[in-house]
């Protein structure tokens, strides 16, 4: 079957053609133009022709015959000269740079060495003294914001990202290390302090409130879930460790002076006052 391609091939053959933009390509051929430029990359990559770019910024696609008098650029098609001796096959020392990484398996290669390169301690201790430098910079720091939000904006990005940070931060090794150091945060008044009012901001907000509200109202609505729910609700009603240990968690949190004040203005008025005085004063009566 004779292809876009061989139809270009063809006709700049039969109209004797040295080189032929893409815009007067798709008028011969009567094709539209990005697909007669898909074809003339295509011709490229399979050496078939020469493929040149001219003009200014992205310029325009030429695609010229085999006998093409110039050199042309193995990274960005434009036409270049080199020094008499010169070997180059790039126009310049970037497209050079460019291009190597294009090779096949060079890219893979170079990124397992750069990735095993920053494992190492110097490697680490390097990573975070430019990070720092980057983040102090007021400019450079407001770029990477707008370039972060940019990039967590795009759906496909975000779900690569986010199923990245859960690969990485999953193994049991990183698990042990956050349950330690929320332990030690916990124990840690000030911080405890703090993190408790970071909570009380951010799920206290009304809208925040109303959206777990909604969550959980819909999975226990979901007949699956429910099902899931109650079998775990009546497996730990009836394990004695859970319920000892459930039975001390709040009789000290009822002893808590802190406690009543803690709860939402909604949950204190179910519970009054005066019943809270009476489960804090047994609670005392029990210990
Ligand atoms: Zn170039």
């Amino acid at each position: 079957m004779k292809t876009l391609a061989d139809d270009i091939v063809e006709t700049m053959e039969v109209q004797c053609l040295s080189i032929c933009s893409v815009t007067e390509m798709a008028r011969l051929v009567g094709e539209p133009v990005p697909n007669v430029a898909a074809a003339f990359t295509a011709l490229g990559e399979a050496k078939r022709a020469i493929v040149v770019r001219r003009g200014k910024g992205k310029g325009t696609l030429y695609l010229a015959s085999n006998n093409h008098p110039e050199l042309v650029c193995c990274n960005c098609h434009r036409e270049y000269t080199r020094g008499k001796k010169s070997k180059a096959v790039a126009c310049s020392q970037s497209c050079a740079n460019s291009f190597s990484w294009k090779k096949p398996g060079a890219a893979a290669r170079r990124i397992a060495a750069i990735s095993a390169q920053r494992q190492t301690p110097q490697g680490k201790a390097n990573s975070i003294a430019r990070n720092k430098k980057r983040w102090s910079d007021p400019e450079q720091h407001a770029r990477l914001i707008a370039a972060n939000k940019r990039a967590w904006a795009n759906p496909v990005t975000k779900a690569l990202r986010a199923a990245a940070i859960r690969n990485a931060h999953s193994t049991p090794e990183k698990r042990a290390l956050y349950s330690e150091m929320r332990k030690r945060h916990w124990a840690d008044p000030e911080k405890r302090k703090k993190m408790i009012a970071g909570i009380k901001r951010s799920k206290g907000s009304p809208e925040a409130r109303a959206k777990f509200s909604k969550l959980l109202k819909d999975r226990w609505a979901d007949p699956v879930m429910r099902k899931k729910y109650l079998a775990a609700v009546r497996r730990n009603a009836r394990d004695p460790k859970l319920r000892e240990a459930n039975k001390l968690r709040m009789r000290k949190l009822w002893q808590d002076p802190e406690f009543f004040k803690m709860r939402t203005p909604g949950a204190r008025s179910a519970a009054s006052k005066r019943g809270y005085e009476t489960r804090r004063k047994n609670a005392e009566q029990r210990t």
